[in-house]
This record gives C-alpha cells, structure tokens and sequence, in this order.
C-alpha cells in the first residue's frame, strides 16, 4: 500500500488532537553516555527533529529538548579507553575527566562531539545536561513526590519484575559525599533528607533540597522529567520499549504518581551498518555521524533517515548501493523542482533539507564524480560532492570502481585489437566535439568494421586506458579524460 502521508505529519497532528492548543509543544529525544555517541543515538534525535517541524509546520510553538543523562554511573571501561579508569567505575560520568581531552569531563567530551555533529545535519535542540540540573537540585521537589509514593512505586514496578523489590527500597540514589561513587544503601529517606552508608565506609544524611548528590533511579526518572519538562512527544529504542519496559513502566508512573498524561511515544529499531564496520557504543568501536558525513551530504544523510517509518529498521550502506542512494536522491530533488512529486514526497524532501533552495541546486551525480574525480576534473560547484567521493573512494569502494589513467600502453594486443585501437584514435583524431551518444555509435561501427565483438572492444579499450578489464561507461571515461590524452595514448599503439 502506498502511503498518503509523511508519518512524522500525522504524528504531529495525532499528538494536537490529544492534548489541544497548547502555548508550547515539548518534544524530548536523549541518551546515556557509556561511550562515544554513535549513528545509531541519531535515530532517536532524528526521530524527534521530524516531528518538531512537523508541529511547527502547522503553526505551533515547540520546544525540542535533548536530555544528556550524564549524572548516571560510569558502568564500565571501553575498550580504547585505559584500564586505569576502572577506577571511575561506579562514579557519575560527568565527575572525571575524558580520556581524550582531560580539561573536560568524561561525559562532556562525547556530548561536545556529538553536538557539533548535529549542528552540521541541521538538528539544533536545546541540551540538557542531566548531571547539571541534579546538581542544581531542580528535581528535589519531585524526588520528595517519589519517595512519599515509595509503596505504590514499588507495586507498579514488581508487576513486571520476576523479583519484588526488596521492602527497604526507596526511589532515590546517592553518590557518595566521600568517595563520589554509588556504591551506596539508603537506609531511609523521608521529606527531602536521605541517610545512606556506603562501601566506602562512609555514613552520612543528605538534604537533596541543598546537595544535589541525590537522583531517582532511571524507571522513575524518566517520567519525573516528562512532569518537569512537560513533555508531549519522546521516541526510544526497542530496549526500552520491551513489555514492563521503562516506557511502559514510566507511563504508569506518570499517571498515577506524577498525574500527568504520558508523552505520546514512538518506537524505533535500530539500525545496521552494511559495507563498513560494525558498531557498538560500549565496545568503543562505534561509526560516528561525522564519519557518516565523510560519505553522505548532509541531506541524504537525513533522507536515509526521513524516508524509513521509525518501526522499520535499515541499514545504512557504504557499498556500491552509495550510488544508487545518491541517484534516488537526486532524483527526488529533480521531481521536486518540477512539481512531479506526491504529497508524501514533498513532505520528505522538504524534511531532509538544512535549508530550503528556491530552485533546484546545480549538482553532478556521485556516478560521473566517481570518474571525473579519478581523472581530475572536478569543478568548483562540485567540490564538496567530490570530497564525498574521494573518501568513498579511499574508505569503502570496491577495486572495481578505482582506476588510474594510465600514459603508457603496458598490455599486448593481438591483430584485431590493434586495429579496433587504431580505428578508435582516427575517430576521436576527426570528431570535433563529439557527445556521449555519438561516441557510442562509433563505438559500435568500429566493432563491426573491425569485426571484434563489443565485449572485447570495451575490454581492448579498458585495459589499453586503465590496465583494468572492467571501467565506466567508456565515452563518459573518454570525455571526462579529453580525447587529446587519450589520443596520445593511442599513438603508441
Ligand atoms: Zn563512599
């Protein structure tokens, strides 16, 4: 079935319809900080960008937050990280420094470069550093809610838990005040004070309202922060969205501790890599947006993502499909330009722009730059196009797709080669300005005239220009070279 609409469009309406006119739609999307933030943390913010301009296209005001839940414990060490920071285990994220930068914090290294990645696809919400507002103690009020509702808390949550919560159990952690890690027990909390012990030997009583070291625990802060931020829309990852799930939990939390209605919620999947390597954020060996930008524009990097509903996952390739994901692209852009689009198309399109052009950009497709790249005759309009290529060139294309213009003739040809060479010099020797269409037919009255098969005269040509038996469409080659170097070429046969 062809779909009518741009899914993020009818999100956008189904969430108007449900809450009314609001002064201001909130929209949140987020992460954890276990390591560097990788291609696959985008989708979740993407995701949210989408419905943001959805909302905004019918004429709301919105606010689009981006929570950095850096006030959580550093669980373990990534593997390009030194073995010297287990010492940091069980401490906030944001309480050490990075390794790859030690005048900024664990956490805020990976969130600076994450950010300055987004800025460059066009997604600029407002972050929000969760280890700063709990410091600041913004959340005493609702932490406090938390802990009078401690019981019904607790029944919510041992639903979906094959063991119940122990009886002693309070919806709050503490970071130690001594050693800074969490490695505590709470005793009892009761208003805003928490008496806790911790492995460290440390015992102590803390009032969250004036130190904020205190934070709730993440199935209880999630919906804490939908009732602060007053959110109408956050997506999450399959793990969260699992049956007795932190969504499904956090909904009911919302509503019966924190009387609010739940944000209305998309699940999406993850999505897998093809043609490159495998990611995953706690390994360390994770693909960056950034290194996804060294292949895709800006906006195909958005289409990739605009055009696939959040509930289907996709692979994002670095295979030859690169191509072909360029082609679709730029075809789109054309059917946009003339008025040849549906209204879903439109909608996608205009999605996936960082800026709307009034006409259509002048662009040449990322095929012909694969060739005009390799003999170096790029224009200034195509540079940053070209620089696509060049990396897809280096990184991730196959040897097939790479060739070098060769000034020698280094292959041995047989009777019937040679003349089909020597044909093909004469007619580029007495071709004025000669088109790929008229190139082609010449191609073809050679092969008869010399009575060689096309197989053999692309191959002949190939091998006698590349030293390779395969290569580009041969008249878009010779042209993109200039007839004169290969004319040259083909005096020395
Ligand atoms: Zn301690």
């Amino acid at each position: 079935m062809v779909e009518k609409f741009f899914w993020a469009d009818e999100i956008a309406e189904q969430i108007i319809k449900k809450r009314g006119n609001k002064k201001q739609y909130v929209c949140a999307s987020g992460t954890g900080l276990s390591g560097r933030i990788h291609i696959g943390n985008f989708r979740d913010v993407i995701t949210t960008d989408l419905v943001v301009r959805a909302l905004k296209k019918k004429g709301k005001k919105v606010r689009f937050i981006y929570s950095w839940d850096d006030f959580d414990r550093f669980r373990k060490v990534p593997v390009n990280v030194d073995e010297k920071y287990e010492k940091y285990i069980g401490m906030s994220v944001s309480d050490f420094p990075s390794p790859f930068n030690n005048k900024k914090s664990y956490a805020r290294f990976f969130e600076e470069e994450f950010e300055n990645s987004l800025k460059k696809v066009g997604v600029k919400p407002k972050f929000i550093q969760q280890s700063v507002m709990n410091k600041k103690c913004k959340y005493a009020n609702l932490i406090k809610k938390g802990i009078e509702n401690r019981k019904e808390i607790m029944n919510i949550l041992n639903k979906y838990r094959k063991e119940p919560l122990k009886k002693d159990w309070y919806p709050v952690m503490v970071f130690c005040e001594k050693c800074k890690k969490d490695s505590t027990k709470v005793l009892e909390a009761k208003d805003y004070v928490v008496w806790y012990e911790c492995c460290c030997g440390h015992k102590g009583r803390v009032d969250f309202s004036k130190k904020g070291i205190v934070k709730a625990p993440w199935r209880v802060d999630w919906p804490m922060r939908w009732k602060y931020e007053d959110v109408v829309f956050e997506p999450g990852g399959n793990d969260l969205s699992v049956y007795g799930g932190s969504f499904m939990t956090g909904k009911e939390i919302a509503k019966e501790i924190f009387k609010i209605e739940p944000p209305d919620y998309v699940f999406y999947d993850w999505i897998k890599i093809k043609g490159g390597k495998e990611f995953s954020g706690s390994a360390g060996n994770v693909l960056t947006i950034d290194e996804v930008l060294e292949i895709y524009e800006p906006e195909i990097l958005r289409y990739l993502f605009v055009g696939t509903k959040p509930r289907t996952g996709f692979q994002i390739s670095f295979d030859n499909d690169v191509i072909k994901i360029y082609e679709d692209y730029d075809d789109l852009e054309e059917r946009y330009y003339e008025n040849r689009v549906n209204a879903r198309e439109k909608r996608i399109y205009e999605m996936c722009q960082l800026k709307l052009a009034k006409k259509r950009p002048e662009k040449e497709s990322f095929r012909h730059l694969i060739t005009l790249v390799q003999v170096g005759r790029v224009e200034a309009k195509d540079k940053v196009r070209a620089g696509n290529v060049k990396n897809w060139l280096k990184k991730y294309a196959p040897e097939e797709m790479k060739f070098e213009i060769q000034t020698k003739v280094l292959v041995e040809l047989n009777e019937k080669e040679k003349q089909a060479m020597v044909k093909l010099r004469n007619v580029l020797k007495n071709i004025k300005k000669p088109t790929e269409q008229e190139l082609f037919d010449d191609f073809y009255e050679i092969c008869k005239d010399v009575g060689v098969t096309n197989t053999e005269f692309f191959r002949t040509a190939y091998r006698v220009i590349l030293d390779k038996q395969k290569g580009p469409r041969l008249a878009t080659l010779i042209l993109a070279v200039g007839k004169n170097k290969i004319i040259k070429l083909l005096e020395q046969i």
